[in-house]
This record gives C-alpha cells, sequence and structure tokens, in this order.
C-alpha cells in the first residue's frame, strides 16, 4: 500500500472553503470521520489524508514534512515568513485584506510612537518601518478590535472581510497592508520524492481553482 499523501488544513474558514475545492476533484472525507473529533480524517481516497491543525501550524508541519501539502493564508504564511517549502498554487478562497484600522474619526497622530494591536507581529513591524514610522507593536491572540476602544492601542493590524467587525465597533480601516488568499504549500521533499501524486492533486486543483 503506498504511504497517504497528508495534507494539512485548518479548522473554521480554511476547511469551510477548501473541502468543496477538493469534493471537486473526488476527494472527501469518510462521513464517520467529518462528524468526529478525529484530527486524522481518512478520505474516499486510500492515498489522501486531511490533518486538521491550527493555521498558524500549517506551514511548521509542511516544513518539517509532517504534513505533505497544506493549506493556509497569505497572512500566516508572510507571518512565518522563509521560504521553506513550495507555494505553488493560490487557491483564490477565503479571500480578505490585512488592514490598519483605528477608532472613526479619530486617526491618532503618526510623530509619536503609535502602539498596534495585532497578531501579525512581524507583517506589522515591517509595514511600519517601511512607512519611516517605529512602531510599538503589541501581541494579541484575538479579538483586536477591542484594543483601540480600551486604550491599548492606537491602531490594529487585523483581517477584514465584510468590514461588519470593525463597523459594530466604531473602527474604520485607514490603510491597506496586503490583500489575503489561501494558498496550496508542499513539502520540498515531498514534491521530490511523491512527485507524482503531488503533481496530479496540484493539477487538478489548478482546474478548479476560482471556477464559481
Ligand atoms: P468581517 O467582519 O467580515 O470584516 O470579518 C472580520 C473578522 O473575521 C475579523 O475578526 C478577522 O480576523 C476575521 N477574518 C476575516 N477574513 C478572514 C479570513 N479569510 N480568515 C480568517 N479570519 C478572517
Amino acid at each position: 500500500m503506498i504511504l497517504p499523501l497528508r495534507i494539512a488544513l485548518s479548522k473554521g474558514r480554511i476547511l469551510d472553503d477548501t473541502l468543496p475545492l477538493f469534493a471537486k476533484i473526488g476527494i472527501a472525507p469518510t462521513e464517520e470521520d467529518q462528524r468526529s473529533r478525529k484530527l486524522i480524517l481518512n478520505t474516499n481516497r486510500e492515498d489522501v489524508q486531511f490533518i486538521i491543525i491550527r493555521a498558524t501550524d500549517v506551514p511548521t508541519y509542511v516544513e518539517y514534512g509532517a504534513a505533505d501539502m497544506g493549506v493556509v493564508g497569505k497572512d500566516v504564511l508572510v507571518e512565518y515568513g522563509g521560504s521553506s517549502f513550495y507555494e505553488p498554487l493560490d487557491l483564490q478562497i477565503a479571500k480578505c485584506r490585512m488592514m490598519v484600522a483605528a477608532l472613526k474619526g479619530e486617526q491618532p497622530q503618526t510623530s509619536v510612537r503609535p502602539r498596534v494591536a495585532t497578531k501579525y507581529v512581524n507583517i506589522t513591524h515591517d509595514y511600519f518601518a517601511r512607512l519611516g514610522i517605529q512602531a510599538e507593536v503589541v501581541k494579541l491572540y484575538g479579538s483586536m478590535e477591542l484594543a483601540p476602544l480600551v486604550g491599548l492601542a492606537d491602531y490594529i493590524v487585523d483581517l477584514v472581510e465584510t468590514g461588519n467587525t470593525l463597523k459594530a465597533n466604531g473602527l474604520e480601516a485607514t490603510d491597506l497592508v496586503m490583500e489575503v488568499s489561501s494558498r496550496l504549500i508542499v513539502n520540498k521533499a515531498s514534491m521530490k520524492m511523491r512527485h507524482q501524486q503531488v503533481t496530479e492533486l496540484l493539477s487538478k486543483l489548478r482546474g478548479v481553482v476560482g471556477e464559481e
């Protein structure tokens, strides 16, 4: 039997948008597994398995070869940094924008050192440095929108899809940091050692991307 090709996916938006893509190329988790809390999901194809992990862990699993492939947002990839895997395909799903936002109508002065709350510490440092602004970056793990409301930060850097979350909290986007979508990444050794399996999936996915 061939060793299954392991594909790392993360729960939430990415999983919801990725499973229909894989379904289109004839790969689906078995029904029984989908209902369970299993972290390794078998599929209708003996040679393909999904593993379900946190989005920020996907690059690590793929870099170390614990997963042959992964689906992860460009935001997570840029924050992770480096070039320790291949990124052959933009899946054009889970699209959103990474934005700088502040309290509506109260744009803080940028002449003083602004405090910026985000989970994207590296991206935020680089972004403000490129503008010549030495920002104080405060790392948060969620609910970034709260930070300006309670005086923790002047700005936040976060993902925005509809803008509803910003609006509901009296915030407005001030600048675009980057456009984000989910990417397929491939372990470098898997690309060589399991070339046929990897390229088969890759070309099938390429065929269905952006169809709807
Ligand atoms: P929205 O209210 O539609 O602008 O969505 C904003 C909220 O959803 C923020 O808390 C974001 O962190 C999160 N979000 C938006 N797009 C994505 C995405 N593609 N992946 C993960 N989280 C997202």
